[in-house]
This record gives structure tokens, C-alpha cells and sequence, in this order.
């Protein structure tokens, strides 16, 4: 996932290390080479600025550069500093508010993304690690082989999906979820919203009808790490539009270049909560913001 900024960052910081002493000539020849690192792996212009700037204040105090493993240090700081991009100050991003039952999870995003899978995937953890009843509804209207898709998901992870019910609006549909997730006595009701290639006004508009009937405790935009800075042009649209409470970045295990997930917390304000890394039910894992500082510095 991120590879290719891995190896760039490790040939920076082996020479910073293997020196003794540190001018503050080093340490800046060394930020301005992870700089292009950084926009290579597509991570936003102000996102790149903003980090190697912040990196730059703390690394050029004497305490580091007259320290005795002063390349160490420089690793340090951009080890914080990678996982302050990443989260913020949250220290539990992957966290769902999901007390006071039935509790409502909107999923968002565009078609392909994969919004149905991750919703199921979302669904299966919720039931086995969490030990919550769940049901899931579809709510795409325009393509009953969604809806299908998602009673297929439903079966095989042994979580119950709404009754499909044909000519039903959306936010009709919403409201049934409701009924049945309060009468049947689960936990949680997951509602999986029709996606458009495009941010449209309709699209926008139905999701925020079905937000209004629901009032969700969580509303999760699903978008393709793939995408780069589009994934994150998204999650600003989806939130100015509707409010997100949180990302969930898919296709994580492709090649990408990462930068969606380097850019996403800074740019759009929002948590990074969870990531896909790959087609099966389980491929789906909390965003721990250390674990991946910690990859990316290999
Ligand atoms: P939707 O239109 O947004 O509901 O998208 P789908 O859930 O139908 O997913 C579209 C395709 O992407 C399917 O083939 C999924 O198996 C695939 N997919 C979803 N999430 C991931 C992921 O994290 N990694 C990979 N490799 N494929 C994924």
C-alpha cells in the first residue's frame, strides 16, 4: 500500500542516521527529499508543505541536531508527525458510536466504491467481534441486483437482511428498517444507500431525506483509496453536502500510492475508520494511525 513511499523514506533516513553530527543543512536537504516523497505518493501540495514544515520547526532546535543520534531523532519526529497527519489527535479513529440500540449506520459513497461489500464486511464484524444483532437494508431502488447483492451477503455472513419490498421509495425503505431493527430488538441497523458514478443533487438529496427519517449515530463514506486526491475531493463533497462522520478507504490492498489516506484526515477534517484490503468478508480492519506510521517508516 505504500511501498514505494516506504523504500523513498528509508534511503532518506539511512543516510540521515549513518552520519554522526547533523548540521541543519542535512536535516533540511533531507525533508526536501521527503517532500517529493510525499507528493509522489500523490499526498495533497498543502498536506506535504504543512507536514515538512512542521517537521522541519521541531528538527532544527539544538536539542536534536546536538544530540548524540541526532538522525534518530529527525526519524522520531516524522514518525509523530506521520501519525498526526493520519489521525489528528484521535486516539481510537476506528471506534463506532453504536450504544443506545437500535443504533443507525448510514453508508454513503459512490457506485463501485464498494459500499455494499464494506457494508457486509461492517456487518460481520459488528455481530462476531462486537456481539451485536445487526441488520442490514439496501436502499438502492435503481438496481434491484444491489439489493439482491446484499441479501446474497446477508446469507452467506449469517446477518439478516430487510425483506425486499418492490416500489418502495428510499426513505420509505428507511423507515421500514427502522420498525424492524426497534421491534426485532437489534443492535444496529446498517442502511446501504444507492451510489451514482457522479455527486449528483438527487443522490445528495435522497441521502439526506433518509438521514433526516433515521438520524444515524454514524455516516460512513465508503470511497476508493485507489483514487488518490479524487477519494478525498469526495469525502469534502459528501461532507458539505451531508456530513460524514467518518471514511472507510477500500482497495487498500491494491497498488495505490497511499496518498488518499496521508491526506484524507488533514483535508476534510474526518477520521479515517476503517480500510479494505480486499474482496472477502474479513478484509476489513480498524485505521490504526501507528501501525501505519509505523509501516510507512518501515
Ligand atoms: P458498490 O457499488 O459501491 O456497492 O461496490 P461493491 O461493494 O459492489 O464493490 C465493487 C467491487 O469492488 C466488488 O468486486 C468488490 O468485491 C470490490 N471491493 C470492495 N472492497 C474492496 C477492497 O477493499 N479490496 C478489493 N481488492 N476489492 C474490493
Amino acid at each position: 500500500m505504500f511501498e514505494n513511499l516506504s523504500e523513498r523514506l528509508s534511503g532518506v533516513f539511512e543516510r540521515l542516521t549513518k552520519q554522526g553530527a547533523l548540521s541543519e543543512e542535512d536535516v533540511k536537504t533531507a525533508l526536501r527529499e521527503v517532500r517529493v516523497a510525499l507528493l509522489e505518493a500523490d499526498v495533497s501540495l498543502p498536506v506535504a508543505r504543512d507536514f515538512v514544515k512542521a517537521v522541519q520547526e521541531k528538527a532544527t532546535g539544538q536539542a536534536v541536531t546536538k544530540s548524540v543520534t541526532p538522525g534518530q531523532q529527525v526519524v522520531k519526529i516524522v514518525h509523530d508527525e506521520l501519525r498526526h497527519v493520519l489521525a489528528g489527535d484521535d486516539d481510537a479513529p476506528g471506534e463506532l458510536k453504536i450504544d443506545n440500540p437500535p443504533a443507525p449506520i448510514l453508508m454513503v459513497g459512490l457506485q463501485g466504491s464498494g459500499k455494499t461489500t464494506t457494508t457486509g464486511k461492517l456487518a460481520k464484524r459488528l455481530k462476531e467481534k462486537h456481539g451485536k444483532r445487526v441488520l442490514m437494508a439496501s436502499l438502492d431502488i435503481y438496481r434491484p441486483a444491489a439489493m439482491d447483492q446484499l441479501a446474497v451477503l446477508g446469507a452467506q455472513i449469517g446477518v439478516d437482511t430487510l425483506p425486499i419490498v418492490k416500489g418502495q421509495s428510499a426513505v420509505d425503505i428507511a423507515k421500514r428498517a427502522k420498525q424492524q431493527a426497534t421491534m426485532g430488538g437489534y443492535d444496529v441497523y446498517l442502511l446501504d444507500t444507492a451510489g451514482r458514478l457522479h455527486i449528483d443533487d438527487t443522490l445528495m438529496g435522497e441521502v439526506e431525506a433518509v438521514r433526516n427519517v433515521v438520524s444515524p449515530r454514524e455516516t460512513l463514506l465508503v470511497v476508493d483509496g485507489l483514487t488518490g486526491q479524487d477519494a478525498v475531493n469526495v469525502a469534502e463533497n459528501f461532507d458539505e453536502k451531508i456530513g460524514i462522520s467518518g471514511v472507510v478507504l477500500t482497495r487498500m490492498d491494491g497498488d495505490g500510492r497511499g496518498g488518499a489516506a496521508l491526506s484524507m484526515r488533514a483535508v476534510t477534517g474526518k477520521p479515517i475508520k476503517f480500510v479494505g484490503l480486499g474482496e472477502k468478508m474479513d478484509a476489513l480492519e480498524t485505521f490504526e494511525p501507528d501501525r501505519i506510521a509505523g509501516r510507512i517508516l518501515g
